[in-house]
């Protein structure tokens, strides 16, 4: 069986201003250098804002810096965006794309995504690519159809394990308090392995690292971080709070 480290991965959203960032970021850093250090990978995702204050002040500490989003184009007239390159710059490792606020507040879509996710790793980033269903979806019985076509569409064109990571976000669960359950979870994570497989071939599809997302917390962190497929998670809510952040890390 393929050992695949988890990735436990704070999204803050648009929240926070320099002074509870800061402490927020410190006191992640803080306890990841007291250690024991968990047995993950840590990124935190804070607003673009902040991004080159956390990256400096969490420096050498082991916790990874990301963006929430970047411009599908390497630069240029593009009034509020942000370049990967830039993310890059300040540096951040990692860079959210096509997270479900982004598809449903800026109308985005797979194209854009992968766009988005390209021009990502062209700057040596490695993308987290978000795919979930709406609740009608699943509703409707598409569950796995409406995931297999996201991920096929959003999917860089170069994605290895190395610079891609899926995140799997039911739409319904994120920020609702309402959570896949362990079976629901599990068969769509093995479905977007198949997939994966299909087009990267098995042994690329086995070390790709597929995170769940929607209302993870420290209560349901561990079995569904228990799952074979699910190979650490995107939290929101909970990652706004140390103590919550690091009891997630700890489920791992
Ligand atoms: C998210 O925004 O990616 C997310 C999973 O949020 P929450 O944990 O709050 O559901």
């Amino acid at each position: 069986m393929t050992a695949r480290r988890k990735l436990i991965a704070g999204n803050w959203k648009m929240n926070g201003l320099k002074s509870d960032g800061l402490a927020l970021a410190r006191g992640i850093a803080d306890r990841l250098k007291a250690g024991p250090a968990p047995a993950c990978d840590l990124l935190v995702c804070p607003p673009t804002t902040l991004v080159a204050l956390v990256a400096e002040a969490v420096s050498g500490s082991g916790l990874a810096v990301g963006g929430q989003d970047c411009h599908a184009k390497a630069g240029g007239a593009h009034t509020g965006d942000t370049a990967a390159a830039a993310l890059a710059d300040l540096g951040c490792r990692h860079v959210i794309v096509g997270h479900s606020e982004r598809r449903t507040d800026h109308a985005e879509t797979d194209a854009v995504v992968k766009a988005k996710a390209e021009a990502a790793l062209a700057a040596g980033l490695i993308a987290i690519v978000c795919i979930g269903e709406t609740l009608a979806q699943r509703d409707e019985g598409r569950t796995i159809e409406v995931n297999r076509s996201q991920l096929l569409n959003s999917l860089p064109d170069g994605a290895t394990p190395d610079n891609a990571v899926i995140a799997y976000e039911p739409v319904w669960a994120i920020g609702t308090g309402r959570v896949a359950t362990p079976a629901q979870a599990q068969e769509v994570h093995a479905a977007i392995r198949a997939a994966l497989a299909e087009r990267l071939g098995s042994d690329a599809a086995g070390r790709m690292r597929i995170l769940y997302g929607g209302s993870m917390k420290p209560d349901n962190a561990l079995e569904l971080l228990a799952l074979p497929d699910v190979d650490g998670g995107l939290i929101g809510g909970a990652s706004l709070k140390v103590a919550d952040f690091w009891a997630i890390a700890e489920s791992c």
